[in-house]
């Protein structure tokens, strides 16, 4: 899309869902462009996930921040959504910790970590995680936990209600428009992309996996982000297509769950790799089809369709959000891993305050504590 501006206040590079999402909370008070390299926005992790919204999810910041934007998705501003459209961007499904044999202790531990963050979070009996979801194995479930308040996001809803916040507001979003220089000269940084040069006084690198080489292009401080492929597939379920909570095992090597046309299913697997356009390796799919095969009584005969996707992630699995110390007005909006979807509204919340307010998010947030 061509530009029709040259200078903005501030300019975010990758329309992923950190990017569309910081963009539409900052442009009714700032002049914002995005700048996408691909085609079309939301290619990468952010078309590729699983759409969870887990509130007792990976560690209690990354809880407090999908908690955060809660509202968000359940009763979204008005006139942000489609008037034909679903009226909340969030469907309750369930989740189920499934414990095989020797990993109860494994579970408890589990139970007793969460349930003060989760309090919908029950320990329940084999029998009634089997009532539930009845292929798992009797002779290999051993207990599990089940917590209602998981849903699943309608995530193509909640990219279109970012773009369409951008918009109402006057933001732009410019694709096909690779970033491929950053300078900082007289207060402003001046952004060439492959058609154009743009400036703008803050840029918020939003890059996902290629948040680093971002940096680097700025001349920012290097921060420890490291890409990691993550896989799926979509393999036949049952007749008639089952209405199950998401089911993931406590030892933290598959998960699967209703998703059309059949069951999703993902070996969990966390392999780092360089910034790419992310494709799904044979070995992977077939480990998950494994893992599957033997928990359940629902062999896989075939695979449907298969993919995979980056989730890049800080040492210790906590988003890096803020100015750089090094690069002057560079903010970092990166470190997403596997929370960026559910937890968009919430940090989108925590960049407009500090970038319009000046409200800075705490270190532990930031890229200073590394
Ligand atoms: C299989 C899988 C399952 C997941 N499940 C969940 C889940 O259930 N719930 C959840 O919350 N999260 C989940 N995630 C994680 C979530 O998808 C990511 O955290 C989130 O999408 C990261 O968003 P992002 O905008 O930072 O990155 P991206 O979506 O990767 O966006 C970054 C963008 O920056 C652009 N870019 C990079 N460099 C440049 C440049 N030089 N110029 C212009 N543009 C550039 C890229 O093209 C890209 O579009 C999952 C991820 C995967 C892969």
């Amino acid at each position: 899309m061509s530009n029709p501006d040259t200078h903005y206040d501030i300019a975010v590079i990758g329309a992923g869902v950190a990017g569309l999402s910081a963009a539409c909370f900052l442009s009714p008070q700032a002049r914002v462009v995005v700048l996408e390299r691909e085609s079309q926005p939301a290619y990468h992790a952010s078309g590729r996930s699983a759409a969870m919204y887990i509130e007792g999810y990976e560690n209690p910041l990354v809880s407090e921040l999908t908690s955060a934007g809660k509202s968000f998705f359940f009763s979204p501003p008005a006139g942000m959504l489609a008037e034909s459209g679903p009226q909340q961007l969030v469907n309750a499904c369930g989740g189920l910790t499934a414990a095989g044999p020797g990993e109860l202790p494994k579970l408890k531990k589990y139970l007793s970590a969460w349930q003060p963050l989760c309090p919908d979070l029950v320990e329940i009996s084999a029998a009634e995680c089997r009532q539930m979801v009845p292929i798992l194995k009797p002779s290999w479930l051993q207990g599990a936990a089940y917590d209602p308040s998981w849903h699943s996001i309608d995530v193509h809803e909640l990219l279109s209600v970012y773009q369409r916040g951008l918009r109402a507001a006057g933001g732009h979003l410019l694709t096909s428009a690779e970033v491929c220089g950053l300078q900082r000269r007289n207060g402003l940084w001046h952004i060439t992309t492959v058609e154009e040069e743009i400036s703008a006084g803050v840029v918020v690198n939003a890059g996902g996996a290629w948040a680093p080489q971002l940096g680097e292009m700025a001349g920012a401080s290097a921060v420890p982000l490291t890409p990691m492929l993550r896989t799926a597939a979509i393999v036949p379920a049952p007749e008639p297509t089952p209405a199950w909570p998401l089911v993931h095992t406590i030892s933290e090597d598959l998960y699967f769950k209703p998703e059309s046309p059949g069951l999703m299913i993902c070996p969990q697997d966390e392999t780092p790799c360089e910034a790419m356009d992310a494709y799904p390796h044979e070995m992977d799919v077939a480990v998950a089809a494994q893992r599957f095969t033997d928990i359940t009584d629902h062999p896989v005969q075939r695979v449907l369709h298969q993919w995979a996707g980056l989730r890049t992630f800080a040492p210790d699995r906590k988003p890096v959000i803020g100015f750089d110390s090094a690069a002057q007005g560079f903010y970092w909006l990166a470190g997403q891993g596997g929370f960026g979807v559910q937890t968009s509204p919430g940090i989108a919340a925590v960049v407009a305050e500090d970038l319009l307010q000046g409200k800075r998010p705490p270190r532990e947030m930031t890229a200073q504590r590394f």
